[in-house]
């Protein structure tokens, strides 16, 4: 029927257009849309001042590759590095592609120090980086790797926000005498890993760590970055600031981009030369991400974010909490995810809000996630809320 690879799990459903929060098909069915092209649609469908930057780009000039300087690209540089604290930044088009890039930074850095030895990656078990044959080495869950064996070696993984353990492995490998681990790789909220975030405090002690033990941080904000978590970089709610920033999905609003923040230390070992991207940070791409962040920095946008976020937290928590509910809500601002019992697998979830057009996807522990553009309002959130308790209701009647 289709010559399309079989490599996803397509729903047979197709859209013509979309308007804000909503995707409609040819019908003109309208589907209010959770999933955000899976957390890439930051300010929805259709949003005036992006469509005008990229048409207006589009007429100007569309790659020019990095043989030469790109002044789009000079501006993005800044405005993330002057948000995040960071001081460099480097472009690619996807988000196995930055953390990859970071990982590379994270042993180029050990390389420079002349620490030659330390390559290791950590990184957390349930955690998810990327499908490069390098990423899946990072990511240890072993329905990504069937078949696609053998992983490159330089990688290990520590129990899901556990502290202690994590400690003992940096400890253990210091005393070695020649540490070997270089960085430890996480996502603040894990978001294939179902929208679940770290301990309270993991952030701050994970600095701690690794400073103890002089390895670097990266943080993986592929998902949760670019204001989903209510601030625009996740870490800003921790006070710290990670060495290494991997950034992706919804940078630029539903154009392909990849982005790798790092401090001066990581950056100097990224000489002349020594990494690069035919596509990174093209005219296109950096127009689109540009007006993102306009968008995100303009006047209250960010704490609108919150208190809506905040807003569809609570209705979900008395929807869980009050007689009937089936799930657990964990998750920080606009990506959240409802655990369910086993009972009710997570994919009759996904679709019984679909036959109630609202698009949401399915993460591992059992979790539905909703992560809807940032720019979801009220009306929605009360839409989402209805129906999350009709769902419960159908889901009683059917047990
Ligand atoms: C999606 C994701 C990636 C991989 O991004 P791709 O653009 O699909 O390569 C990496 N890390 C996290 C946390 C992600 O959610």
């Amino acid at each position: 029927m289709t010559a399309v690879m079989g490599n996803y799990g397509r729903i047979d459903l197709a859209f013509d257009h979309g308007d804000g929060a909503w995707l409609v098909t040819a019908d003109g069915e309208r589907y209010l849309d959770c999933a955000a092209g899976i957390a890439v649609n930051t300010l929805g469908h259709g949003h005036p001042h992006l469509v005008s930057a990229l048409k207006n780009q589009a007429e100007k000039l569309w790659h020019v590759s990095n043989l030469y300087r790109i002044p789009e690209q000079e501006q993005l540089a800044q405005t993330l590095t002057r948000l995040s604290g960071l001081n460099k930044a480097f472009f690619c088009n996807s988000g196995a592609e930055a953390t990859e890039a970071a990982v590379k930074m994270a042993r180029r850095a050990m390389h420079h120090r002349g620490e030659h030895g330390r390559h290791t990656i950590l990184s957390s078990q349930g955690a998810f980086h990327g499908r490069t044959i390098a990423m899946l080495a990072a990511t240890d869950r072993p329905v990504f790797r069937e078949g696609f064996g053998p992983m490159p070696t330089g990688f290990d993984h520590f129990p899901f926000g556990n502290m202690n353990v994590l400690r003992d492995q940096l400890a253990q490998d210091a005393k070695d005498g020649d540490p070997g681990i270089a960085a430890v790789m996480v996502e603040s909220v894990q978001g294939e890993g179902g929208a679940k975030p770290l301990p309270e405090h993991f952030m701050e002690e994970l600095r701690a760590a690794c400073d103890e033990f002089g390895c670097l941080l990266i943080a993986d904000e592929v998902q949760i970055g670019v204001g989903r978590s209510g601030h625009i970089f996740s870490f800003e709610q921790s006070g710290i600031k990670p060495d290494i920033v991997a950034m992706a999905k919804g940078l630029a609003g539903g154009f392909p981009i990849g982005a790798v923040l790092a401090t001066d230390e990581v950056a100097a070992g990224m000489t002349a030369g020594s990494h690069g991207s035919t596509f990174g940070g093209n005219p296109l791409a950096m127009a689109s991400a540009n007006a993102v962040l306009e968008v995100l920095e303009s006047d209250g946008f960010m704490a609108g974010v919150r208190a809506r976020s905040a807003r569809l937290a609570a209705g979900l928590d008395e929807i869980s909490t009050s007689p009937g509910g089936k799930f657990c809500r964990r998750g920080h601002g606009f990506l959240q995810g409802l655990v369910f019992h086993d009972d009710y697998p997570a994919m009759d979830v996904v679709k019984a809000y679909r036959d109630h057009h609202i698009l949401t996807v399915p993460a591992s522990e059992n979790t539905v996630r909703l992560l809807p553009p940032l720019t979801l309002n009220d009306d929605e959130i009360s839409r989402v809320l209805d129906v999350t308790a009709t769902i419960m209701t159908d889901l009683e009647k059917a047990t």
